[in-house]
């Protein structure tokens, strides 16, 4: 069985609109131990179940486009059933549909016996999504581009918040609500990169968004969980992507987990959680818990 951790942004800034009508972004990306689980098992056909009745099981979903883009890339014939236990909210802006992407292409990979390098299985990622490059590899990375330009940077492992008010919000949606006066010049993803290795309290003071601002005012619970997380002790509190998770940085898991129980109520699910310094996909036995 395969484990895939979702994502926050660090930082997420919008440098300008492409001609290509993508947005040119700068971000910090960071994988956490909030995991999908996949299963991977010999078909003659590309099948999927899931335990989420949130995701579609048919060729919109992620996992099963990669399955078919590897497919098709590698030139072969063979099928796979892919069992989906989703744990990561869905649209909640921890790129879980990517995550689960990356999984079922480094996956693959060793299922049939392909041993494609990274670099390779890097332009089949990024043609399923500009977040999914940053899967196959995990920890901490700056991201540019569209977010497919992935290099690692080196951090300490963090504890974390994540409040989820259990609604989605639509990435493309709050793209298009963006405005050039929310674009900003890149400054401060590079002072993040920089504070990664210096803990927390630097961390904290380096968070930024740059659509926070639109995405609060759709859904004003997200200024909500922040105040919240912030009321409970967390050093800084931020959305991540494009929302609506807010985390909060704590001192430590101890304190994460206190924050936790503080802020938690029935309409906002909430997770104490540790950044992860090593891969985002992760091969387990079956039956291992945690996560
Ligand atoms: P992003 O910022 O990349 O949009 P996100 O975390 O906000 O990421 P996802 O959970 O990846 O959002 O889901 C976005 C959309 O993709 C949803 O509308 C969902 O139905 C669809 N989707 C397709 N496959 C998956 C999958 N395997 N897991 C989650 N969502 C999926």
């Amino acid at each position: 069985m395969l484990r895939t951790a979702a994502k926050v942004n660090l930082t997420l800034e919008v440098l300008g609109k492409r001609a290509d009508g993508y947005h040119e972004i700068a971000t910090v990306m960071q994988a956490v131990d909030l995991s999908d689980r996949i299963t991977l098992d010999d078909a003659d056909d590309l099948e999927l179940r899931s335990t989420s009745v949130e995701v579609p099981t048919d060729g919109r979903n992620l996992a099963l486009r990669a399955a078919a883009a590897l497919r098709e890339a590698a030139g072969l014939g063979q099928g796979v059933r892919i069992g989906l236990d989703k744990r990561i909210p869905v649209a909640a802006g921890l790129g879980g549909g990517s995550a689960d992407a990356a999984a079922v292409l480094l996956g693959l990979n060793r299922l049939w016996s392909l041993r494609w390098p990274l670099e390779r299985l890097d332009d089949v990622a990024a043609s399923l999504g500009s977040d999914v490059p940053f899967f196959l590899r995990g920890g901490a990375a700056l991201a540019t581009g569209r977010g497919e330009k992935v290099e690692p940077l080196q951090g300490r492992s963090l504890a974390l918040v994540l409040v989820n008010p259990r609604f989605p919000a639509s990435t493309a949606e709050m793209y298009g609500r963006l405005t050039p006066a929310m674009y900003s010049d890149g400054t401060a993803t590079r002072a993040l990169a920089r504070s990664l290795r210096r803990g927390p309290a630097r961390v904290a003071a380096s968070l930024y968004n740059g659509m926070e601002a639109v995405a609060s005012g759709v859904f004003p619970q997200i200024p909500r969980m922040r105040a919240a997380l912030l009321a409970a002790g967390a050093l800084g509190a931020l959305m991540s992507g494009s929302g609506p998770t807010v985390f909060g940085v704590a001192r430590s898991h101890e304190q994460a987990r206190q924050i936790r129980a503080r802020v938690a109520r029935g309409s906002w699910e909430c997770w104490a959680v540790r950044t992860l310094t090593g891969p985002a996909v992760r091969l387990v036995a079956n039956g291992a818990r945690r996560g």
